[in-house]
């Protein structure tokens, strides 16, 4: 037999997006529940976090936490031509104060676990392994979701809003029919990890290192804790199983032998992990909330791995939801109506992100050639791509459509409002 269970709001997993939702609304004394399905810590991929995953840390009572712990610091990021020569490493202290200005590498088991640890500490309830099967909705409002436990036992859950956090996995999106593929970033990504491997010395020791291959492809360069460097490669498919090769190895291999740099700082290491591989990873949901129902971090939508921007927009998703439904709460309405600043704040940051996206990857842009003949953009570059992404960038972007395709914002991300309205940017 199904016994119901009653809450204020279900959250749907407990990534960084769903454990600061969770925590920051348990903080305010609302009952959450966070249902994972997998059992913490468990691995996951996205370990570069960018200058201003600061502020929603730093709100989440985090920050020395961070501090204390054994996570490789971050001061700057490195570019690698595919002829194997570096640039300058770019620091973010030429910008920032140091709170802000030195980051951190994380191993997302151990970080995504400090995560919700804090949202239970909070007060929030976490089940894990238990998988969210469907949303239960009734007059087009979702009120609640089904669940099964590890032992295969059926669950519900009743409350008057619902978060989905459930990553790319994006539950309540592919259960209505909400998922659309962005038109052009059509990469795949092949990675591993090796121990040993050569690092900078110095302050840039924990640097971002961003290595070209042929046709926009590139590496991530990543070095963490325990003498582990996160290495991978990202770039389309064709490219990467060209000569119909499709073994994630031979794949990853071949493209070492692309770019000097990478070569030469993974020889003395020692590969330790399998090789994991993603299909095509950049999508929107056509809608980021409905009645009794929001979409956080990566279940909202997904652009691109090479800024390292996905923790970042999904912590400061997680304390935007958290804020919005605090105030729903507060006016008893939890209509998808309002939702609109939620949406319109994390369209605004996602096309800001995305422009320069696409910049990176057209092949007539160059960072180096906009910063010569317009210096003046160099802070508002800094900025987007430090996380400052809710910013007025017009300038920047007339620059860059000088030479590069700026997409228009995609129409998709408003709240589902009883007559769909249309979809302000
Ligand atoms: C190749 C690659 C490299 C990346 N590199 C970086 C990087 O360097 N820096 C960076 O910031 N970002 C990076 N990212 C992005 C980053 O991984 C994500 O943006 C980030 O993890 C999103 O957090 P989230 O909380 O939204 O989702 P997730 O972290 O994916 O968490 C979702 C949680 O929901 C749970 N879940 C899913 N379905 C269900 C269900 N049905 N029931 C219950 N629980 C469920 C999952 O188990 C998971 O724990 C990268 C992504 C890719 C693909």
């Amino acid at each position: 037999m199904t016994t119901t269970r009653t809450f204020d709001t279900l959250i749907i997993g407990a990534g960084p997006a769903g454990s600061a939702t969770a925590a920051l609304l348990a903080e305010q004394g609302l009952r959450v529940l966070v249902l994972e399905r997998e059992k913490f810590p468990r691995y996951h991929i996205g370990e570069s976090l960018l200058p201003f995953t600061c502020h929603p840390l730093k709100r989440l009572g985090l920050l020395e936490r961070m501090r204390s712990s054994e996570f490789v610091k971050k001061y700057s990021v490195q570019f690698v031509s595919s002829s194997g020569k570096a640039s300058q490493p770019f620091s973010f202290s030429t910008r920032y104060a140091p709170e802000v200005a030195q980051t951190w590498q994380v191993l997302r088991s151990e970080f995504d676990l400090m995560l919700m640890e804090n949202a239970r500490a909070k007060g929030a309830e976490v089940l894990e392994e238990t998988t969210v099967e469907e949303l239960i909705q009734e007059e087009g409002r979702t009120v609640g979701l089904r669940a099964r436990s590890k032992s295969g036992q059926p669950l519900e859950f009743r409350a008057p809003m619902t978060v989905d956090c459930s990553g790319r996995e994006a539950l309540a999106p592919t259960r209505l029919n909400w998922r659309i593929r962005e038109p052009k970033l059509n990469k795949v990504a092949v990675w591993t990890y090796y121990r040993g491997a050569l690092r900078d010395a110095g302050i840039d020791g924990g640097a971002t290192t961003v290595a070209y291959v042929p046709e926009k492809g590139w590496f991530w360069y990543i070095p963490q804790h325990r003498d582990m460097i996160s290495v991978g490669v990202v770039a389309e498919g064709k490219y990467l199983t060209r000569g119909g090769v499709r073994e994630p190895e031979q794949i990853f291999k071949r493209e070492i032998e692309q770019n000097a740099w990478i070569k030469a700082h993974l020889a003395c290491g020692t590969p330790v992990e399998p090789y994991r591989l993603t299909s095509e990873f950049s999508w929107r949901s056509r809608y980021c909330a409905a009645d009794g129902l929001l979409l956080a971090g990566d279940a909202f939508g997904f652009l691109d791995p090479v800024f390292s921007s996905g923790v970042m927009l999904a912590l400061k998703s997680g304390a935007l939801a958290a804020d919005a439904i605090a105030e729903a709460f507060e006016a008893q309405d939890f209509s998808a109506e309002r939702f609109a600043d939620y949406s319109r704040t994390m369209r605004e940051g996602l096309e800001n992100m995305r422009k320069l996206v696409y910049a990176f990857y057209d092949e007539r842009f160059s960072f180096r050639k906009l910063t010569d003949k317009y210096p003046d953009l160099a802070g508002d570059i800094t900025d987007c791509l430090s996380g400052d992404v809710n910013k007025d960038f017009s300038r920047l972007y007339a620059a860059v459509a000088e030479t590069a395709e700026v997409p228009a914002p995609l129409p998709y991300g408003a709240p589902l409002v009883k007559q769909e309205a249309e979809l302000p940017v």
